[in-house]
């Protein structure tokens, strides 16, 4: 099927009581990779890419590489910018026709952040997601890379989103990007953040969070984890071991199709630990 809208995602897995995983793509084999679990789980899903990334594919290879492999699926994905820092990267994605949307000014003092995510809110159609972020997430992954963590403040969350109107928010609660095996999402933090926010939450950093907090955040109105670390060390991984089992190794195409089943099999486990109740 085709691309479906971000806030086709984001209604069916919330009248469901899903959690939407978001898997960063870079290239074919993640891609064939993170299609094959969605296949295999049947839960809709976020494939995405930050701008970083563009700079290695552009908007448009890798809107064509995942439409593409999606048009044989029968599960709703969403193709999303991931942290578009700026109104430009913004403008980038929604000329590629990217269907959902990130803003991240949260970097940026409260009202200059307010401000820059309205008029994201403004470019961003009303039929496509628009998530903005409130406090700011700290850690570092290859995407991006500020150090400062500001959680975020429960008594701002109602003034910004009805100024921002944002379909989804992403906080900072304790998670952190990155392998950052010590993060813990501050459940009472969270539960506070649901109560002011009149739009399902986001938590990025999702591959450092534990198992057993991973699958209780549907309890808190969260409707989108991002994964991106874990899926690029599988694929790193593979290509390593390779090389260091037969250092004359020139199948790349054995090797590409192992990645593409290591990068599957990290996906559809993330997915089930976001949704322990599906089997
Ligand atoms: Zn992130």
């Amino acid at each position: 099927m085709p691309l479906v809208s971000g806030l086709d995602v984001i209604n069916d897995c919330t009248s469901r009581g899903l959690v939407a995983g978001a898997f960063n793509t870079t290239n074919i084999e993640t891609t064939m990779g993170i299609i094959a679990a969605v296949e295999r789980t049947n839960v809709p899903t976020f494939i995405q890419v930050a701008p970083t990334n563009v700079a290695l594919s552009g908007y448009e290879y890798i809107y064509d590489m995942v439409s593409r492999r999606l048009a044989d699926t029968n599960v709703p994905v969403a193709l999303h910018l991931d942290h578009g820092k700026t109104l430009e990267s913004v403008e980038g994605a929604l000329a590629a026709e990217f269907t959902s949307i990130m803003i991240d000014a949260s970097e940026e003092p409260y009202e200059e952040n307010l401000r820059i995510s309205q008029i994201a809110r403004e470019l961003t159609p009303g039929s496509l997601a628009l998530e903005a972020e409130l406090g700011s997430i700290g850690g570092k992954e290859d995407d991006h890379g500020p150090e400062q963590e500001l959680s975020t403040n429960p008594s701002q969350v109602a003034d910004f989103v009805g100024a921002v109107r944002p379909d989804m928010l992403a906080v900072s609660v304790g998670n952190v990007h990155g392998f950052a095996p010590d993060a813990r999402i501050d459940f009472d933090l969270l539960a506070q953040v649901r109560d002011a926010s009149a739009v399902p939450l986001v938590i990025h950093g999702g591959s450092g969070l534990p198992v057993e907090q991973l699958g209780r955040l549907s309890e808190f109105n969260v409707v989108k984890v991002n994964v991106a670390s874990d899926l690029r060390n599988a694929m790193i991984k593979t290509f390593g071991e390779a090389y260091v089992a037969n250092p004359n190794e020139v199948s790349l195409i054995r090797v590409s199709k192992d990645a593409v089943a290591a990068i599957t099999d990290v996906v559809e486990r993330r997915i089930h630990m976001l949704n322990p109740r599906i089997s």
